[in-house]
């Protein structure tokens, strides 16, 4: 949109915009393929001369609005959909980073993160190397390589609830001339926008808060147009140097500031196909409608339910960065003054065992392997989603043995409480 318009405004009205007499609302194109009058044009589309739509596993109408609706929100300048949120995680590091080279990555991200860098990455040929959120900017530094090609991190980690110090991590970053990539999941553009504090990559899972009601996975990668690639063509070969699956197109001259998601579209949706269903895109653009609404929400009852929990005689130690006193409280307040997220974690002092009984007590909160929707729901890292790592790894990801990760929905707060209440108690 030219318009300066606010996020409430954007959440509701950017994106789609009907012509004279189409439909008011965002239609789902569910179509694999696109129509064209002569041969010749559909060739030029392919040659990536003119752009254009040919084949739903590069790219999509619906998908393109709703990226271009989160691209706003966020501030970038261009955006793709992604069919889950570790599809945008891979695509925004493989885009910049192949055999040989190496990424520097925060030790809290989200589980699946971790084991897609350090795991399945490695056995592709990219080295990671783990660094503490918290260490010193010189620590930081040690971490890197000649070979480095990216930093990631998470602006608030899931589910160590750790926020990242964006602008440490950036000037890092810039400093060894490879750009940052943010996962900004947690507190969605409404609480948080990692561009303006020096990021140049933002990755989401759209199949949290964004869509807000655990119906439809998927992802998002936006640019900020900010990083420059071809100051460091040795560095990204990828972005500088010609592509000859597209006769030899050079991205950064073709594209300038839209050439990293032009290239992970053209190459990596065309050769690994993870592009959101269209279906799923339209169901994430009712869910981005009233994200302005829900979030503040989600912050006002995790806030009431994290002050009682504290004051809870059962439980052993509460996590969440909008309570004062948190070791991330001043994070939080500098880098998402108006809320963190609706994600709580917390500890009861009967450990492991007590957690699990409290878990199964619960009436209105479920047990469920999501967070971050409509609905209270609650999980045990331990032995749910971080199941594969061990004692060490789990540690180092600031996952407590007896860590209970409470993700507190928009219901009314006070039957929230009520529940963990009863719960809680013996
Ligand atoms: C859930 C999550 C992911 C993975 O997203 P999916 O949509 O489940 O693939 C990545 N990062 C964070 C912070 C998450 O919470």
């Amino acid at each position: 949109m030219s318009e300066n318009y606010a996020k409430e405004t954007i959440c509701i009205q950017s994106g789609w915009k009907p012509g004279n007499g189409e439909a008011r609302v965002l239609p789902i194109y569910q179509s694999t393929t696109f129509k064209y009058e002569s041969s010749e044009q559909m060739g030029r589309l392919f040659n990536l001369e003119e752009s254009g739509y040919f084949y739903s596993r590069l790219q999509n109408p619906t998908n393109d609005c709703v990226a271009a609706k989160i691209c706003e929100l966020e501030g970038g300048v261009a955006a793709m959909l992604t069919s889950s949120g570790m599809a945008a995680t891979f695509y925004a590091v493989f885009n910049i980073c192949g055999a040989g080279d190496h990424v520097v990555m925060s030790s809290t991200v989200y589980g699946g993160s971790h084991n897609l860098l350090t795991v399945t990455m490695k056995k592709m040929g990219v080295e990671t190397t783990v660094v503490d959120p918290d260490a010193d900017y010189e620590t930081i530094c040690q971490a890197f390589r000649p070979n480095t090609k990216c930093v990631f991190g998470e602006s608030i980690a899931n589910p160590a609830l750790v926020v990242l110090d964006i602008e440490k991590f950036a000037k890092a970053a810039h400093a060894h001339n490879v750009p940052l990539i943010v996962d900004n999941t947690f507190p969605t553009p409404i609480n948080c926008n990692p561009f303006k504090w020096g990021a140049d990559i933002v990755t989401h899972s759209t199949s949290k808060y964004m869509d807000g009601h655990a119906m439809a996975l998927g992802g998002c990668i936006v640019d900020s147009g900010n990083f420059d690639w071809a100051a460091y063509p040795d560095k990204f070969p990828g972005l500088c140097t010609p592509d000859e699956s597209y006769h030899g197109v050079v991205y950064t001259e073709r594209f300038g500031k839209a050439a990293f998601i032009t290239k992970a579209t053209s190459q990596l949706m065309r050769d690994l196909g993870s592009c959101q269903s269209p279906q799923n895109a339209f169901l994430l653009n009712v869910g981005l409608e009233t994200l302005h609404l829900r979030m503040p929400r989600h912050c006002e009852n995790a806030l009431k339910v994290a002050q009682f929990l504290e004051g809870n005689d059962k439980v052993a130690w509460v996590n969440y960065p909008g309570l004062k006193g948190n070791k991330y409280y001043d994070l939080a307040q500098k880098y998402m003054p108006n809320g963190t997220c609706g994600v709580i974690s917390f500890g009861l002092k009967g450990g492991r065992k007590a957690a699990e009984d409290m878990m199964e007590k619960l009436k209105l909160a479920a047990i469920v392997t999501h967070v971050a929707d409509a609905r209270t729901c609650v999980l045990h890292p331990a032995s749910h989603t971080h199941r594969q790592m061990n004692e060490e790894q789990l540690k180092e990801a600031g996952v407590a043995a007896d860590l209970i990760r409470l993700s507190v929905g928009i219901e009314n707060a006070d039957d929230i409480i009520a529940d963990l209440a009863q719960a809680i108690a013996d």
